[in-house]
């Protein structure tokens, strides 16, 4: 990679620092060590990126490899990434603080998206059409959109790139990635083995800095064909009107506020562990997490019970401590926000039921927030509308089936959802009247890298993974030959 820490953009096919020559100090977020310092691009740095992806893109190097020798391509870097797992894992839970095991499912979830599309680009034949005239060929192919502007958030900085890189590729575009300035690390691993593996230079570019000065040209430069982006809907909002001037694509993996639905005849203690995976996982940083727990009324108070005694004795840790079950925040200014958060929720009438702090003692020297239980909520609170971003899961009740869909959609996202119950015919009902992009049945978080992901409502538009994963960057072009051309006689000809 680059001589100097800092000369860690990736443009053209070389390592460059930022025309200001600004650099950040990353840290970790569970103790506030350095783990090193980047390169802090701007406006000028995504300049010369998307020149570089466009002349790549105008060369065609990639674009008209085979789409089975993409794939193989894609292949290649899962293998690679598997063989530095632990290398890529460390990194990416120095900067976000999560637990390695947590980065190591990450990194596998990672490699098994890059085997997913490089599999799925050999199939990109496209289709024969019966135009109904043996004289005309008709065929619809897919082609590459172009320049992809790629924006990603900071909770799963690797994967949510990774879950766009490889279609992208597969598909034949031509990228530029800025990931989340908080946790830019594993973009620098990845975009180093891209290189080593030898995409053509330019293919694959990577700015670092902040969203609005390194990030927002790529929603609004007439020379990006598309910006996708995962991040929050505030976010999403302004890329989304930036983008409106050129028409270009835009795909949106925005928040969710997502509710798991307990009924009484769940399995228990199945329901309640799930429970805390749901809110817990990552300190509930996730964009799917079940931060809204609905419970049936005739099992409520035993079952929030239970979730608090568990909540309370969730260990909290950095990365590397064995015995933590859970991290901190990402930054001190998100703890603030988290804080903020449920201070709201009490002053509309929540309660605090454990949590609702700070940690104390050792894990003072990083930004963690205690698992936190609110009941005594309503619909129309804060806590239980916006999403919180953080370890806080509200608790409300219903009585039967309709009431229980009625509150689980009562959001203006649209993200996940889970149904609990034994009754197999209920699952399948309620999980059909959820307008939620993906619900989980007696489970929660899973996710397949063949199955699509996105959201209802705010919670975006488009599609990631799956074979939609891979159309959102295609163009769909119709071919139609006729085969006897013929004067037609429509226009006479008065000569
Ligand atoms: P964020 O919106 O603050 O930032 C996301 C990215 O956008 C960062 O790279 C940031 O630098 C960049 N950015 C900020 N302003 C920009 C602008 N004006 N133009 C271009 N880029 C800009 O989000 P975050 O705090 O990093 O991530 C948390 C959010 O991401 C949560 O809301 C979470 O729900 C969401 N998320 C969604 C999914 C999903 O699959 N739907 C997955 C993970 C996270």
């Amino acid at each position: 990679m680059s001589e100097t820490p800092s000369a860690t953009l990736f443009v053209g096919g070389r390592w460059v620092p930022a025309r200001s020559g600004e650099t950040r100090e990353i840290r970790c977020p569970a103790d506030g060590e350095l783990v090193g310092v980047v390169a802090e691009g701007g406006a000028e740095d995504t300049e010369a990126a998307v020149a570089a992806a466009r002349t790549a893109f105008d060369d065609g190097a990639w674009r008209d490899t085979p789409a089975p020798a993409r794939g193989d391509f894609l292949l290649r870097v899962a293998a690679r990434l598997r063989e530095r797992k632990a290398e890529f894992a460390r990194a990416e839970s120095l900067d976000t603080g999560k637990r390695l095991v947590e980065s190591e499912i990450d990194m596998d979830d990672i490699a098994a998206c890059f085997t997913y599309y490089g599999k799925v680009a050999a199939e990109q034949a496209g289709r024969v059409v019966d135009a109904g005239d043996p004289d005309v060929v008709s065929r619809v192919v897919h082609e590459p959109v172009g320049v992809c502007g790629l924006i990603t958030p900071w909770n799963y900085p690797l994967l949510q790139a990774a879950w766009k890189i490889a279609p992208a590729l597969a598909a034949g575009n031509a990228i530029v990635l800025k990931p989340s300035e908080l946790t830019p690390h594993t973009a620098i691993l990845m975009m180093q083995v891209l290189e080593e593996l030898g995409l053509p230079a330019g293919v694959a570019n990577l700015v670092l800095g902040p969203g609005a000065t390194a990030g927002a040209p790529l929603s609004s430069h007439a020379s990006v064909d598309m910006v996708s982006f995962t991040g929050g809907v505030h976010t999403g909002r302004t890329i989304a009107a930036a983008a409106a001037p050129t028409v270009k694509r835009v795909a949106l993996e925005l928040g969710g506020k997502n509710p798991n639905v307990v009924f009484a005849d769940a399995d228990f203690d199945a329901a309640v562990d799930n429970a805390l995976n749901a809110a817990f996982v990552h300190s509930g940083q996730v964009c799917s997490a079940g931060a809204r727990l609905l419970v049936q009324d005739e099992i409520a108070e035993r079952f929030v019970d239970e979730l608090v005694r568990r909540a309370q004795h969730i260990r909290l840790g950095g990365p590397f401590d064995p015995d933590a079950e859970t991290g901190p925040l990402i930054s001190a200014e998100h703890r603030d926000k988290v804080t903020a958060y449920v201070e709201r929720g009490v002053a509309e009438g929540a309660r605090v039921r454990c949590g609702g702090t700070w940690g104390e003692g050792d894990l003072a020297a990083g930004y963690y927030y205690l698992p936190t239980v609110l009941d005594g909520v309503r619909r129309g609170m804060s806590v239980v509308r916006e999403e919180g971003f953080g370890p806080v899961v509200t608790v409300e009740t219903f009585a039967d089936e309709d009431e229980a869909v009625a509150t689980a959609n009562d959001t203006e996202y649209g993200l996940a959802g889970a149904v609990w119950t034994q009754d197999a015919g209920r699952a399948q009902r309620v999980a059909g009247r959820l307008r939620h992009g993906t619900i989980w049945i007696n489970d929660f978080h899973p996710y397949l890298p063949q199955a699509e992901w996105g959201g209802y409502g705010q919670s975006g538009t488009g599609r990631e993974l799956g074979p939609t994963g891979l159309a959102e960057y295609q163009e769909v072009k119709h071919i139609y030959q006729n085969t006897r051309p013929q004067v037609t006689g429509w226009f006479r000809d008065h000569a």
